[in-house]
């Protein structure tokens, strides 16, 4: 990885996932698979119903190392006693007084937070969500905007969402192009105008009397397209072909 992208990276490593009393354990190996893709590591359980579990594992896939390092506790104020904020994430933003942030929004705020130290991001329960005890032991309520007559996500992809969002405001969002192959140079591309030229009045297809507007039309045909030398040999190529069968009167 770039050195570049070392800090981001630091800043993911210290976003804590919390699940409070999560009842599938599939949902806690699709939790995993969903931080692991996007590059956080910490996961934290409260009480799970049943944990460790096939069903986790086979979720996981290539992230059993996160459920194999995962802590399980008793309470959430275990998995919050060293963290520095502890954001709630919510399907029913409507029942917290506070301010409610959006998932977009709240990534930002979180990484900002990271920045001094350990920073929670706590779900809830699949049949009830987070209890009002655990939303007051946090300091902010996220929610992920959604359909109002069907607001309430997969546990999992909810953290997915979360993730991924944290991922993109860490500033490892886009995706790196493979290097492309040596473009046209502009003396490359002179050398192609004057070979079309030279082509065109050989065929006839261009009278000298009245070039009209061709090879401005060539300029700013070409002018759209970004050609690679390898494609202006090719073009070239060609057109020394064509000139010698021409020239050979054949
Ligand atoms: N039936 C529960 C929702 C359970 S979904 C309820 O009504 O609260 C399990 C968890 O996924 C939620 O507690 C929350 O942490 C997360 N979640 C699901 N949908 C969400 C949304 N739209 N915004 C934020 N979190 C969401």
């Amino acid at each position: 990885m770039p050195i570049m992208d070392e800090p981001a990276k630091c800043a993911l490593e210290r976003v804590r996932i919390v699940l409070c009393r999560p009842n599938h354990p599939g949902n806690i190996g699709s939790a995993a698979r969903a931080m692991k893709n996007m590059g956080l590591a910490d996961l934290w359980l409260v009480e799970p119903r049943r944990f460790p579990a096939p069903e986790a594992e086979w979720l996981a896939t290539g992230a059993a190392d996160l459920l194999a390092s995962a802590r399980v506790c008793a309470r959430l104020t275990d998995a919050l006693a060293e963290c520095v904020a502890a954001y709630a994430v919510s399907a029913r933003p409507r029942e917290w007084s506070l301010e409610v942030l959006a998932a977009r929004d709240a990534a930002g705020r979180v990484l900002n937070d990271a920045a001094n130290g350990v920073v929670a991001l706590v779900f809830g329960n699949e049949s009830a969500g987070l209890t009002n005890d655990e939303m007051l032991a946090c300091q902010r309520l996220v929610h992920i905007p959604a359909n109002p007559a069907f607001s309430s996500l997969n546990l999992a992809q909810a953290v997915q969402v979360l993730s991924y969002e944290l991922r993109v405001a860490a500033g490892l969002g886009s995706v790196a192009q493979a290097p492309g192959l040596p473009l046209a140079t502009v003396a490359d591309m002179e050398g192609l105008y004057a070979h079309l030229d030279q082509a065109s009045l050989a065929s006839g297809f261009q009278d000298p009397a009245r070039p009209g507007r061709l090879r401005d039309r060539w300029r700013r045909l070409f002018s759209r397209t970004r050609l690679e030398r390898e494609e202006v040999n090719i073009l070239r190529g060609l057109l020394k072909a064509l000139l010698r069968r021409n020239s050979n009167g054949q």
